[in-house]
């Protein structure tokens, strides 16, 4: 599992870098982050879930049924949007309420 990072998208802010348990993530000269070390990365989404730009997508492998999608997420209102773009072109959105999302 790993991650993908759009380099267009992403504001230099370092805060995946901070939040990732690895330290996996590192710097393009020019500021950017970058992922250094790809086969390490456990998919934890904690990084995804730190970038406010959307800069970050998680790799949905063949392993998980995912064939190469990429998965972003952003938070809105409580709830949380995990955004699925195949490759394909299509997309697909799921919705979690996270004042629901402990209860059995
Ligand atoms: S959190 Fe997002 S914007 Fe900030 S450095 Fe990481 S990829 Fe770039
Ligand atoms: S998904 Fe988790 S382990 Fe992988 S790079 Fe992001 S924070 Fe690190």
């Amino acid at each position: 599992m790993s991650i993908f990072i759009d380099k267009e998208k992403c504001k230099k802010c370092g805060k995946c870098a901070a939040v990732c348990p690895g330290s996996l993530i590192g710097k393009n000269p020019d500021g950017t982050a970058c992922m250094r070390y790809p086969k390490d990365c456990w998919g934890c989404s904690s990084c995804i879930k730190e970038c406010k730009f959307g800069a970050i997508a998680l790799y949905l492998g063949a392993d998980i049924g995912g064939m190469g999608s990429k998965m972003t997420v952003n938070a809105e209102d409580g709830k949380l949007y995990w955004n699925i773009e195949k490759r394909d072109g299509t997309t697909e959105q799921v919705v979690i309420n996270q004042k629901e999302s402990n209860k059995y």
